[in-house]
C-alpha cells in the first residue's frame, strides 16, 4: 500500500488553491507526488502557486493553472474538463475554495451575502462534484471537502457562513452514502482558525485580523491558531489509502477548540 505521501500517478484538483489552505495543499501534494490543477480566480497567484507546487514535484511535473470562479457554471465545466484534457482522468476532488461574511440580520444586504456565500462555499461544490463523480467512479477516487468548526457550532454575525459549512458537511455525509457503492469515499476537514486571506478576504482590517487570531489561539487548548500545513495534513490524510475505511467522517483540525467551547464550567476542589 503507497505510503500517506505518496501519490504519484494520482491527478488532484484543488479549488481556491491560488492562496492560503488551498495552496499549501496543493503544494504539499505536489511534493508527494501527484499531478495537480490550480485554480483560483486571480491569474498571477494561480502561476505563482503552480510554480512553487512544480519546485517540489520529485519528477518535476508542471501544475495544470485554470484561471476560474467557481460561482459559474461555464467556468466549472471548463476546469473539470480542461482537467480531463490534460490528465485524462481525476483522482481527488478537494472543495476548498470559499470565504467568511460577518453579517447582522438587520443588513439589509442580507440576501446579497446570503446568495454570495452560498453560490461560493455550497453550490459551487454540489456542482463540481456533479461534474466529478463520472471521473472520479472511474478511478475510485475520493472527495475531501474543506469545512469548519463554523458547521459544528454557532458564531454570532456568521450565521450564513454557519449555514454554509453546516450544509457542506450534510452534502458530504449524504454523498458518502450514494457514492460508497461506487468506490468513491467523501469525506470533510472542519478547521479552526487558520492564518490565512481568510479574515482580510471577509473585510476585516489586517490589525484586526490579527488581533482576532491572537485572541484565538489563547483560548484554544493548543495555545495557538492553525498554519495552512495542518489542515493540508489532514486533507493527505482523508485522500490517502490509509484512510481507505474512512467516509463520511468530519475531521476536526482546531487545536482542541470545539471541545473546549463546549466545556460550561471547570471543576475545582
Ligand atoms: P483564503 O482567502 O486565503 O483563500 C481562499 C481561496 O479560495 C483563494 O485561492 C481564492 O482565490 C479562492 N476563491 C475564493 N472565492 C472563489 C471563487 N468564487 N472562485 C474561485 N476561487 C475562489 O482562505 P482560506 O485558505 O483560509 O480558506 C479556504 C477554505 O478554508 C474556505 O472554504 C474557508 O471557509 C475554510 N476555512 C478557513 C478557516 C480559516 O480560519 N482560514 C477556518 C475554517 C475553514 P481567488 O481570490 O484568487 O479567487
Amino acid at each position: 500500500m503507497p505510503t500517506i505521501r505518496d501519490f504519484t500517478g494520482k491527478v488532484v484538483l484543488i479549488t481556491g488553491s491560488s492562496a492560503g489552505i488551498g495552496a499549501t495543499t496543493a503544494i504539499e501534494f505536489s511534493r508527494s507526488g501527484a499531478q495537480v490543477v490550480i485554480t483560483g480566480r486571480k491569474a498571477v497567484n494561480v502561476t505563482q502557486v503552480a510554480n512553487e507546487c512544480h519546485k517540489v514535484s520529485p519528477k518535476g511535473l508542471k501544475a495544470l493553472e485554470v484561471v476560474a470562479d467557481v460561482t459559474k457554471e461555464d467556468d466549472c465545466r471548463r476546469l473539470v474538463d480542461t482537467t480531463i484534457k490534460s490528465f485524462g482522468k481525476l483522482d481527488i476532488l478537494v472543495n476548498n475554495a470559499g470565504y467568511g461574511a460577518i453579517t447582522s440580520i438587520y443588513n439589509k444586504d442580507i440576501l446579497d451575502t446570503y446568495d454570495s456565500v452560498m453560490a461560493t462555499n455550497l453550490r459551487s461544490v454540489v456542482y463540481l462534484t456533479h461534474l466529478c463523480a463520472p471521473h472520479l467512479e472511474k478511478t475510485r477516487g475520493n472527495i475531501v471537502n474543506i469545512s469548519s468548526v463554523a458547521g459544528l457550532k454557532p458564531y454570532e454575525q456568521m450565521a450564513i457562513y454557519c449555514m454554509s459549512k453546516v450544509a457542506l458537511d450534510m452534502f458530504a455525509k449524504c454523498l458518502a452514502l450514494e457514492l460508497g457503492p461506487k468506490g468513491i469515499r467523501v469525506n470533510t476537514v472542519n478547521p479552526a482558525a487558520v492564518r490565512t486571506n481568510f479574515g482580510t478576504a471577509m473585510g476585516l482590517s489586517q490589525q484586526q485580523y490579527d488581533d482576532l487570531l491572537v485572541d484565538r489561539a489563547q483560548s484554544y487548548p493548543l495555545g495557538r491558531v492553525g498554519d495552512s500545513i495542518d489542515i493540508a495534513n489532514a486533507v493527505l490524510f482523508l485522500a490517502s489509502d490509509e484512510s481507505s475505511f474512512v467516509t463520511g467522517a468530519n475531521l476536526l483540525s482546531d487545536g482542541g477548540s470545539l471541545n473546549a467551547a463546549a466545556t460550561t464550567g471547570v471543576f475545582k476542589k
